[in-house]
């Protein structure tokens, strides 16, 4: 057996790791190809970076490749984004033609991989088109859609589900995310690596080391916000609960800790508007991260005491699934996935507002004990749902079903 797979059996156990191995056995061999926007930065690259290489490890002949495209591209993809979220965004045609022309020119790169393949995994809008312009594709395509489409701005939608709908099937997080398409449509969440820099245990001394290097006093509560600079994922909402928990916590002391994504061109607006927000703040700290800072982030992770992802729209919300996995309660907006993650009052809570979330904090700190049996409460409840092993296996079995046909019986001995 591969090393990182028997390094699993110890985190899921030895069932677990024997089904992956059986279901992948009538997959050994076939060409499945993975598309998406940007190789770091993001949820998306950060599954792909440990789906893939499993992919492999179990026989699969398994590739990732990434599209690029100029800063019109990426406004009018960002711009898909905010409307698949459900924000009124006006797409012009010069973003549209810029949108077409990339993905024609990305095609004439992927064409002969891309048609050759048994499986595509197209992942969000951005590659959507390919589609169309590998007219003699020999195997099956599937949109795996990582956001909270549930409201969309109908007059986007309208124009990305003619791409869309040419599929052979799509894949969402959330069943409240599923569009009416004419093709099968497979629920999938997201999931952590357990053994990646960002997931694995750290030596204490470690997580000394980086609070020290942002200047973070150990000896005061903390709370954290990892996010992409994003509005969707409330930066200021966390500025404005942290100041309303500070009155009557005045050693509280706040971490917004952020990079960009390549495929992202709206983060450096919304930095501005978060640092102007935090002020000259000495106990909020604003912290812009390069895209490989995996085990720092791991660090401030496990040495907040408790985590927030307050946003207004979340497809999944990996951020929070690795603060659960290291046993941190956390204080979730009501919203997409992190309804899946944040089961209100036993992992973390659920909040609508600053106020709300400043009163969870406060709730929180003041209870050492209470924090930490939600937190192990919050780690068993990742172990059991959003570990890989648990998304490899849905991944497989999707595509056996995909590849053998829906009717056919998956025989697992
Ligand atoms: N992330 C990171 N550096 C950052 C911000 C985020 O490595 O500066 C990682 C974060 O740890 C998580 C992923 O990017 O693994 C973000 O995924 P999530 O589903 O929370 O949000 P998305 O960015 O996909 O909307």
């Amino acid at each position: 057996m591969s090393a990182t797979l028997a390094r699993y059996q110890d985190i899921v156990g030895a069932d677990v790791v024997s089904h992956l191995r059986q279901l992948a056995a009538p997959l050994a061999g076939m060409k499945v190809v993975h598309v998406n926007s940007t190789r770091t930065g993001g949820g998306v690259a950060e599954i792909l970076h440990m789906l893939v290489p499993l992919k492999v490890e179990l026989g699969l002949d398994a590739r990732w490749e990434v599209i690029t495209g100029d800063s019109l591209f990426y406004q009018c993809t960002k711009g898909f984004h905010n409307a698949l979220q459900g924000t009124a965004v006006e797409i012009t045609p010069a973003m549209i033609a810029a949108y077409e022309e990339t993905n024609r020119k990305n095609a004439e790169t992927l064409r002969e991989v891309l048609q050759e393949a048994d499986l595509v995994f197209i992942h969000d809008p951005q590659p959507a088109p390919l589609l169309g312009l590998c007219p003699t594709r020999r195997g099956k395509w599937v949109w795996r859609c990582h956001i909270d489409v549930s409201h969309p701005f109908r007059p986007v939608w309208k124009y990305l589900r003619r791409h869309v709908a040419a599929y052979d099937a799509s894949i969402f997080s959330l069943a409240s995310f599923a569009q009416p398409l004419p093709h099968p449509e497979y629920l999938i969440p997201p999931s952590i690596d357990p053994l990646t820099e960002k997931n694995m245990d750290l030596p204490e001394d470690e997580i000394r080391q980086v609070e020290e290097r942002f200047g973070i006093d150990p000896e005061r509560p903390m709370i954290l916000q990892v996010s992409r600079f994003d509005r969707f994922k409330d930066p200021v909402g966390v500025i404005q609960a942290y100041r309303m928990a500070k009155r009557y916590i005045p050693r509280l002391q706040l971490v917004l800790a952020g990079g960009g994504a390549s495929d992202d061109p709206e983060g450096e607006v919304v930095l501005a508007e978060v640092r102007a927000a935090a002020g000259d703040d000495p106990d909020a700290h604003v912290l812009l991260l390069p895209p490989d800072a995996h085990r720092t982030i791991n660090a401030l992770q496990r040495a907040a005491d408790l985590v927030l992802q307050k946003s207004l729209r979340e497809g999944f919300g990996l951020t929070v699934t690795e603060a659960m996995w290291k046993s941190k309660p956390v204080v979730g907006g009501n919203t997409g996935g992190i309804r899946l993650q944040v089961v209100n009052h036993h992992t973390g809570f659920l909040v609508n507002t600053p106020e709300g979330a400043a009163q969870r904090v406060r709730y929180l700190l003041s209870d050492r004990d209470r924090r930490v049996k939600m937190g192990e409460k919050a780690r068993e409840f990742v172990r059991e749902n959003f570990l890989l092993t648990r998304h490899l296996r849905e991944y497989l079995t999707v595509m056996l079903a995909i590849v053998r046909g829906v009717d056919d019986r998956i025989e697992v001995a």
